[in-house]
């Protein structure tokens, strides 16, 4: 088994929720840690003794009990909801949020997709006017188990997304820098603009 498929395997495991209470930036670099032996199996609260235990199994390792460093063992059992009356549209949480479930525009109102949180809890401290609660994960959505695989898609096209604004950024910083040619066209025209200045007040200077 290549580390790569081993990482994949790994992931599968884990919740999803991207919450980061294991350390890591998501759920894919955390078992990308515990494939490379840089992470213990034991760090995700989300996943528990559960998570633990079919690491164990995954990897021919003893179970161990869940790091209370990282919190402790947690249901994925509520959604985020945001009092739409207190919002005043500063988009933190939608930066905040890593599978995308915040929709809104900057100085608009946002709201939560409940079908698409993680219950995650990452836009709270963000928000400036604390108007995000955690309320109970509605009966009719699907179980957190089946939306495993939607958070990973979500977050994996989230990181790509960036990914792309950041290199679009880059890229106009780039187009928008002035060139060196730019530069020394510039510096021969001030030079050009001294010396004619200098005649004005000097006729007799070559
Ligand atoms: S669910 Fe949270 S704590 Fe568990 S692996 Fe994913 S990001 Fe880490
Ligand atoms: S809305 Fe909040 S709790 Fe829900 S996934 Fe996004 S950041 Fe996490
Ligand atoms: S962080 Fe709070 S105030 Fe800002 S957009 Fe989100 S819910 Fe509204």
């Amino acid at each position: 088994m290549t580390d790569r498929a081993l990482s994949d395997r790994i992931d599968a495991l884990l919740p999803q929720t991207q919450c980061a209470r294991c350390g890591y930036d998501g759920c894919k670099p955390y078992a990308e840690a515990v494939a490379a032996g840089a992470a213990d199996i034991n760090q995700c609260p989300p996943g528990g003794a559960a998570t633990i235990f079919a690491l164990a199994q995954l990897l021919d390792m003893a179970p161990k009990p869940l790091n209370p460093e990282n919190g402790l063992e947690m249901e994925i059992a509520a959604i985020a909801v945001i009092d739409e009356t207190r919002c005043i549209g500063c988009f933190k949480c939608v930066l905040a949020c890593p599978v995308d479930a915040i929709v809104g525009a900057a100085k608009q109102m946002h709201t939560v997709i409940a079908a698409e949180c993680s219950g995650c809890e990452l836009c709270i401290p963000p928000c400036p006017v604390n108007c995000i609660v955690m309320a109970p994960r509605p009966a009719e959505l699907p179980i957190p188990a089946a939306m495993a695989a939607p958070w990973r898609q979500r977050h994996v096209a989230r990181k790509a997304r960036l990914n792309r604004e950041q290199q679009a950024r880059a890229a106009a910083r780039r187009r928008s820098a002035p060139s060196l040619q730019d530069k020394a066209g510039a510096i021969d025209i001030a030079a050009a603009i001294a010396r004619s200045r200098a005649r004005r007040n000097n006729p007799d200077r070559p």
